[in-house]
């Protein structure tokens, strides 16, 4: 026999058992208009400046067929405020976006160039560094040899204590500065070509993505480039011509386009500038 207090727990459960099992089934078909996440969420703004979101939808022909298509859309449109802007179809978005992407495909043969010739700038500075770095070694023994001479003349009594001490003062000083500026020159050789070397990597691998189904890594790459800036407008993509200053990288980008646009253009040599450019 059940006792008021089971019975009570199972009218309760009566109420929302079910109500579960219905919210997870409708969970696991996802069907009409129901939004999932999707490679170009969180990439785009609307020209109302919400968020673009996805949503998926079924057309169904008359013989049964049914096709599944992603539609991109503003996030607000289905709240108070209401947007004009039209929902786009994913195709359309991604051809969009490859394009836009492929403006910043470093062909191979350049980035080759290009590493060598950071190769080249680095082995000059090193150079450079090496050469300023042994003069400085140069003047320390220098130094230190003047302190030994100097630690003769007083023992051999030619030189008086008092004045013994002052030169030493003197000749310590200067060689501790010599060596603050070594150690200055050493620890200033900040290896800047392989960062270099990692970013040409990653404008060759544009070549390839920006060709391929790979949404994620185009919009990890759109993200890297144009940050939250990129905005649809009457289906068409808007991006910033210029420069965003709040991200560094952000330059190097759009100088390697500006490079390439000229290149293609001409056919002609790439500019040293633009490794030269932070
Ligand atoms: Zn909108």
């Amino acid at each position: 026999m059940m006792s008021e207090k089971s019975e009570t727990a199972n009218s309760r459960r009566s109420g929302w058992v079910p109500r579960f099992i219905r919210l997870t089934k409708r969970r696991s078909h996802p069907t009409k208009g129901l939004i999932e996440p999707q490679p170009y969420c969180g990439l785009l703004r609307c020209s109302c400046g919400m968020m673009i979101t996805a949503e998926n939808k079924i057309k169904r022909q008359k013989c049964g067929t049914e096709h599944h298509y992603v539609y991109y859309r503003c996030s607000r449109k289905s709240k108070t405020v209401k947007c004009v802007e039209p929902a786009v179809r994913s195709e359309l978005l991604d051809r969009q976006l490859s394009e836009l992407l492929g403006g910043f495909a470093l062909p191979l043969a350049l980035a080759d160039k290009m590493r060598e010739m950071a190769e080249m700038d680095e082995r000059t500075e090193k150079m450079a560094t090496g050469t300023k770095i042994d003069g400085l070694r140069e003047q320390t023994t220098h130094l230190t040899a003047k302190l030994q001479r100097l630690l003769d003349s007083f023992l051999d009594g030619v030189v008086e204590r008092e004045v013994y001490v002052a030169k030493k003062a003197e000749i310590m000083s200067k060689k501790k500065s010599l060596e603050e500026k070594i150690s200055d020159f050493t620890l200033g050789q900040i290896d800047w070509v392989e960062p270099l070397k990692n970013w040409l990597d990653k404008a060759v691998s544009i070549c390839k993505i920006a060709k391929s189904d790979d949404q994620n890594a185009k919009k990890s790459l759109l993200l890297e480039i144009f940050g939250l800036n990129l905005a649809l407008r009457d289906k068409n993509i808007t991006a910033p011509p210029c420069q965003n200053p709040i991200s560094p990288s952000f330059n190097l980008w759009f100088s390697l386009r500006e490079n390439l646009k000229k290149y293609r253009a001409e056919r002609g040599e790439i500019a040293k500038s633009l490794i030269l450019e932070p």
